[in-house]
């Protein structure tokens, strides 16, 4: 991986006068991960460029794992395609859609709902997130003396309902959940934007910045994108990582500054054609 600041400069230079589709995560990527998930708080230095960037030329999308509802409360910009559940719901134009599920997943997920509520009953701390299309438990607020215990109880109780292959494990930062077992995720998601509505577009001209192991799935497929992991890790596929937020603050500036001006929107049509 590589520092993107070391390279702050070429990139300023590659994003000149070009339109581009900014796709951003939100839990640890425009917002610190705080100790429950409602706490979680946009950084209000990128609140402000958010909504230049939505205003501008680019194309913007919040890629999320929270549902839709609430990472549009958190963000709360309009003209910016919300996507939640780790893609498998989007609002976009107004629009509201969802991955069609069979029944059999949705009971599978109301099942795991209640069962996830009797450990969270036996450990103080925890918290459920009911997601419609999935649930999370967050446990990050949980007593040490407890951790071993929840472990145990935990591990048997995703056996149990994973058994019938409805539902599947995800994985994140003090949090796992239980997900329709579908062949989707965030990346899903992101390669059908790139095969409709951003069809048009350079692989070259996406920006995705993320912070997470769901994020993986997009920097993978997108090999040729401004791939931006914010904290380093090793294993990451995404070309740069930045270390803070901060960092984040300076890139999203850096294309506020950047977008097209008419005329040189008016000449990239041109020469399109
Ligand atoms: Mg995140």
């Amino acid at each position: 991986m590589i520092l993107l600041s070391n390279h702050f400069t070429e990139i300023k230079k590659r994003f000149t006068g070009r339109k581009v589709a900014i796709m951003l995560d939100f839990d640890g990527t425009l917002s610190s991960i705080a100790s429950t998930p409602q706490r979680a708080r946009i950084h209000v230095g990128i609140k402000k460029v958010l909504k230049k960037l939505s205003q501008s030329p680019h194309t913007m999308y919040i890629v999320s794992g929270r549902s839709v509802a609430d990472v549009k409360k958190k963000i709360g910009i309009a003209n910016v395609t919300y996507v939640g559940n780790h893609g498998m719901e989007w609002e976009m134009g107004g629009r509201r859609k969802t991955i069609p599920l069979p029944r059999t997943i949705k009971q599978a997920i109301g099942k795991a709902k209640q069962k996830l509520r009797i450990i969270q009953k036996k450990f103080p701390g925890i918290l459920i997130e009911d997601k419609q299309l999935a649930v999370a438990l967050h446990y990050r607020g949980i007593r040490k003396t407890d951790a071993k215990s929840f472990q145990t109880q935990t591990a048997s109780l995703l056996g149990e309902l994973t058994r019938d292959e409805h539902l599947k494990i995800g994985k994140g930062k003090k949090v796992f959940e239980l997900l329709p077992n579908i062949a989707w995720n965030k990346g899903f998601f992101v390669r059908m934007m790139v095969k409709t509505e951003l069809k048009n577009m350079a692989q070259k001209d996406i920006i995705y910045i993320g912070d997470d192991q769901t994020d993986e799935d997009v920097f993978r497929i997108l090999p040729k994108a401004l791939t931006i992991r914010v904290g380093k890790n090793k294993k990451s596929a995404a070309r740069y990582y930045v270390r803070s937020l901060q960092s984040v603050y300076q890139i999203l500036t850096m294309l506020v500054s950047r977008y097209p001006s008419e005329r040189s929107i008016f000449r990239n049509s041109a020469d399109q054609r």
